[in-house]
């Protein structure tokens, strides 16, 4: 027994709650995804620092089938880029099923990645060589996202294969537009291959995982795509993943979503956790029926909704106040009075524009006089973004402009390297270990030479 076995316990206990339902079929379009069994259910949850959790049939093997669509549009993007990926498929929901001939007139461009007419045009873009094959490549990408090397269910792609004439179809609809400068009709066949890569509920939740850590797989460590190519494929799940009910669940659920038909379903909560389901039986738009409750009240309970602001009120600035509540505050009436006039405040976590103003608020907080020194403590935080620490340079600027003295407590160099400094604030921000020091060198400047 472990603490956090309370998460798994979490898992568990959806798991109870939704194995008895038994609404929804398998699909039988592809005859081989009938054999799986109808009450496999598996739940997953990895974290960004790559912990792992399930409950149920999580080890179980399925095909990724649709799933498969992000994470070959995120090789897309990543090979080409989104202005070149954008000419030939769009990013707008079509609000219809998942094999709809959803072509956009004029141009013939597929709605969005996700449904079948833009994933096969996603395929088509991925580069393929002698040397590199397109399909190596994909089945590679999908690897690294999951952390391990996946196969492919050769049973389940012969039997795509053998009846897929309507992706066929819509594949010599794309090229009859005569546009698109790889054939989509030769392509047809690696998407196949794709939808049939097998894998787990918790490969499944490495892969959410994955794309919600900003492109590093957090079980890996190893950075998969960019972390713009990470938020474009979110962005674009969020908005059309879940075929023709995408709205509903960025309502309900909030999170940017992928279903697949043979049961396989994925969530990303940006920053926080991948999330997976697989039971095969489907609703009518195609997606599993236990793993759209389970995700949905998974969602809930932990409070995932995008919408909601996850920023904790509070809490980046731990103290603001003045110097002479430092341990070593002088006592001689004058060197205290100096060292009232030296404000404090000290900020900590990881810090965002969010948190970034926060400090910049608290430092014109501090202090009872515009030209009292201020103290910016820095210790306790744990990293600055880049946007962050552009705010905070520019803050840093603006007092140095109006005439405050600033000093910070900066071991770490969590403001970036001095020359960057410099440059962004227009001074040599003088660096301390301590508080203390610190203070004792502004009172020190308030009290002028001798
Ligand atoms: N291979 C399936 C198809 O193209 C994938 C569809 C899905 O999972 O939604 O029909």
């Amino acid at each position: 027994m472990s603490a956090s076995e309370a998460v798994t316990d979490a898992l568990r206990e959806l798991h109870a709650r939704f194995a008895g339902v038994r609404e929804g079929r398998q699909a039988d379009y592809i005859p081989e995804l009938t054999r799986s069994d109808p009450d496999d259910f598996g739940l997953a949850l990895v974290s960004m620092d790559g912990h792992s959790y399930s409950a149920g049939a999580a080890d179980t093997p399925f095909t990724l089938q649709s799933v498969s669509k992000p994470f070959v549009y995120a090789l897309a993007l990543a090979s080409l880029g989104l202005d070149e990926v954008s000419r030939w498929v769009g990013a707008e929901p079509s609000g219809e099923a998942f094999n709809a001939i959803s072509l956009e007139p004029g141009t013939g461009r597929p709605a969005n990645a996700m449904v079948n007419a833009g994933a096969i045009v996603t395929t088509a873009l991925v580069p393929d060589s002698r040397e590199q094959p397109a399909f190596g490549r994909i089945l590679t990408c999908l690897s690294r996202f999951a952390g391990r090397k996946l196969d492919v269910d050769e049973d389940v792609h012969g039997s795509e294969a053998a009846t897929g004439d309507r992706n066929r179809a819509l594949a010599y609809l794309i090229r009859s537009t005569g546009t698109l400068p790889v054939d989509p009709v030769a392509a047809v066949d690696t998407y196949f291959r794709q939808c049939a890569v097998r894998a787990t509920a918790v490969d499944l939740a490495v892969m959410a995982a994955t794309l919600a850590y900003g492109g590093v797989n957090p079980v890996t460590g190893e950075r998969v795509v960019s972390p713009e190519v990470a938020a474009q494929v979110l962005a674009v799940m969020a908005t059309c993943g879940m075929y023709d009910s995408s709205g509903d669940w960025l309502l309900r659920v909030g999170l940017p979503a992928k279903s697949g038909v043979s049961g396989g379903l994925l969530a990303a909560g940006p920053a926080r956790f991948g999330l997976a389901a697989y039971s095969p039986l489907l609703d009518a738009s195609g997606t599993s029926v236990r793993g759209h409750a389970a995700l949905g009240a998974l969602s809930e309970r932990l409070g995932l909704h995008l919408m909601k602001n996850p920023a904790l009120p509070g809490s980046t600035v731990t103290l603001v106040t003045t110097a002479d509540v430092l341990p070593s505050a002088p006592s001689g009436r004058l060197a205290r009075a100096l060292h009232e006039r030296v404000g404090v405040v000290a900020a900590q976590g990881a810090l965002d524009f969010t948190a970034a103003e926060r400090v910049l608020y608290a430092l014109d907080e501090s202090g009872s006089e515009d030209a009292d020194p201020v103290i910016l403590d820095l210790r306790e935080v744990t990293g600055a973004d880049s946007d962050a620490l552009a705010l905070l340079h520019a803050g840093l600027s603006r007092l140095a402009r109006e005439g405050r003295r600033a000093a910070v407590v900066d071991p770490g160099d969590r403001l970036g390297p001095p020359d960057l400094v410099r440059e962004r604030t227009g001074q040599d921000l003088p660096r301390f270990g301590s508080r203390e020091e610190a203070a004792e060198q502004c009172a020190r400047a308030v009290a002028g030479p001798g």
